[in-house]
């Protein structure tokens, strides 16, 4: 197993109020990692602090490092937009934009400079078939993206973050919105992505935390309280404070 994302004493503020507290954990490369944790606990900042969205954010100040392969991503004169295209994310809404499924997976090529139609051709074709859509949608590129179901949404939304050909996805509750049938679809995708992908995810959901995930981590008031095997996690936590989470008497 090699370390994709290494974080050390890590520490945000916003303003006086302190959000993360002390965070050492490492991330391995083609694996899933879950973060749960009861809501407002850190687990949405810190998975934004993984490419720096947090930065957009004038009264945040971070300590401490990250570690993307052998760059400190929090490091002087990093290129923040470089970073994001390494580690990309999806959301938690579906967030197509109102433009055709092909313009929305051909949007990141082209802002890095991909113009030649064929080889755009060649990307969108690959990101959906990454994502599992482009036997449904092949017929109806020039579709709004809008038209799609909800289930299908994300799954372009995750074919749109793959375009750019990230090392590293971040899912920040990607199936919150999604029924039972389509939050399936999108767990089995995730599977198949960390073959070529690291991918952290936030969850509240702890059976899919359970389901899909290799590594776990449990917040709690933006502390990293137990981080392991999610199967360790599930069947044998070490810490009384997880365990009264998981079987659902905290939280
Ligand atoms: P979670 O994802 O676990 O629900 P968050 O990361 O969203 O938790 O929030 C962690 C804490 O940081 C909460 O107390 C929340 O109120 C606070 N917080 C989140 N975003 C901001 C912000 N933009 N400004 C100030 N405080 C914030």
């Amino acid at each position: 197993m090699a370390t994709k994302i290494d974080v050390r004493d890590f520490n945000l503020f916003y303003g006086e109020f302190q959000a993360l507290k002390d965070l050492t954990l490492p991330i391995q490369a083609n694996e899933i990692t879950a973060l749960i944790g009861p809501s407002g606990c850190g687990k949405s900042t810190f998975l934004r602090s993984l490419n720096r969205m947090n930065d957009t954010i004038p009264s945040v100040h971070t300590e401490g490092e990250v570690w993307l392969d052998d760059q400190n991503i929090y490091a002087e004169g990093v290129d923040v937009v470089e970073l994001r295209q390494r580690v990309g994310m999806v959301f938690q809404r579906p967030n197509p934009f109102p433009q055709s499924i092909y313009d929305n997976v051909a949007f990141g090529p082209r802002v890095m400079g991909t113009a030649r139609r064929g080889e755009l051709d060649e990307i969108v074709q690959a990101s959906l078939e990454s994502v599992g859509l482009w036997g449904e949608v092949r017929h109806r590129l020039k579709d709004s993206a809008l038209n799609l179901n909800p289930g299908q949404q994300q799954r372009l939304c995750i074919g749109r973050a793959i375009a750019v050909r990230p090392e590293v996805i971040l899912m920040d509750e990607p199936c919150s919105a999604l029924d039972p049938v389509a939050t399936l679809h999108v767990e089995d995708l995730m599977q198949k992505l960390a073959k070529d992908y690291t991918i952290v995810i936030v969850t509240h959901n702890m059976q899919q935390a359970a389901r899909v995930s290799h590594q776990t981590g449990f917040f709690w008031l933006g502390k990293l309280v137990e981080f392991g095997q999610t199967e360790q996690i599930f069947s044998s936590p070490k810490e009384e404070l997880t365990e009264s989470y998981i079987t659902g008497r905290r939280g």
